[in-house]
């Protein structure tokens, strides 16, 4: 399973980071963890597309820094699959399709709300719990500590992501068994009273506690001038971590069953 970051960060892009995107390859199928602005790589980046059948993309929630991205879902257009799991029942009250034909339909995109499922999308799915999408299965968590709730999830049982969470150590049991965390790091510090987000330290503490063998740091802050001072926080407490970055390949190693 090839693992890249679209996009690191939270809440609005900077120089360095596209807002949160996981893009996650299996043969001909794209499995795309939120669609923050980070997303529009798919598009910049075309090599992502390259023989890829089906595009799922799966939303830990429905704020603009992770939905904003699906503006350019219509570059998609070559891929016969295109499909949003959205937990809209789940942790919104409305049910996906309503929410994405909101996102993407008139006037903020489309011009006709058919437009959505004519043109941009093939799916839009309800993510109600546990889901398998073709080779992937996806064991989900809703984690009530944001602005409104939001959902942690497993990919395959190797990787979790966890994020616009505050600290919350049920995540730890969710986690549990991954090989590798990608958990939110909005603030550089031990521990933080945010009520929303998480600090560096304490995605620490739920990686040591979940056991894990790779911690990343996403969802890190616009304003972070130093990756260091994220990352010395995060590694005091579990020397396995790294400040995740835009682009490059997550060690594919990590992911390689066969080289285990
Ligand atoms: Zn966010």
């Amino acid at each position: 399973m090839d693992v890249r970051l679209l996009g690191s960060g939270g809440w609005v892009p900077s120089d360095r980071r596209e807002t949160a995107s996981v893009y996650l390859r299996e043969g001909a199928n794209a499995l795309v963890l939120d669609a923050g602005t980070g997303f529009r790589r798919l598009l910049t980046d075309p090599d992502l597309l390259e023989g890829v059948e089906r595009v799922s993309v799966v939303l830990s929630h429905f704020h603009l820094d992770h939905t904003a991205g699906l503006v350019c879902a219509h570059a998609l257009a070559g891929v016969p699959v295109r499909e949003v799991w959205a937990p809209g029942r789940l942790i919104a009250g409305s049910t996906a399709d309503d929410l994405v034909h909101r996102l993407l339909g008139p006037p903020f995109l489309a011009a006709d709300r058919d437009d959505v499922l004519r043109e941009i999308l093939t799916g839009i799915h309800e993510l109600e719990g546990d889901v398998t999408i073709g080779p992937f299965t996806i064991e989900t968590r809703v984690q009530p500590r944001h602005a409104g709730p939001t959902v942690a999830l497993k990919v395959n049982g190797e990787l979790a992501y966890c994020t616009d969470t505050a600290y919350d150590e049920e995540n730890a049991v969710f986690v549990r068994g991954a090989r590798v965390l990608l958990h939110e790091a909005f603030h550089a510090s031990d521990e933080t009273d945010d009520p929303i987000h998480s600090a560096a330290g304490e995605a620490a503490r739920i990686a040591a506690a979940a056991e894990v063998e790779r911690l990343v740091l996403v969802h890190v802050h616009p304003l972070l001038a130093d990756d260091d001072d994220l990352l010395g926080f995060a590694a005091k407490r579990f020397p396995a971590s790294e400040v995740g970055r835009d682009g490059p390949l997550l060690g594919s190693t990590v992911f390689d069953r066969a080289a285990r």
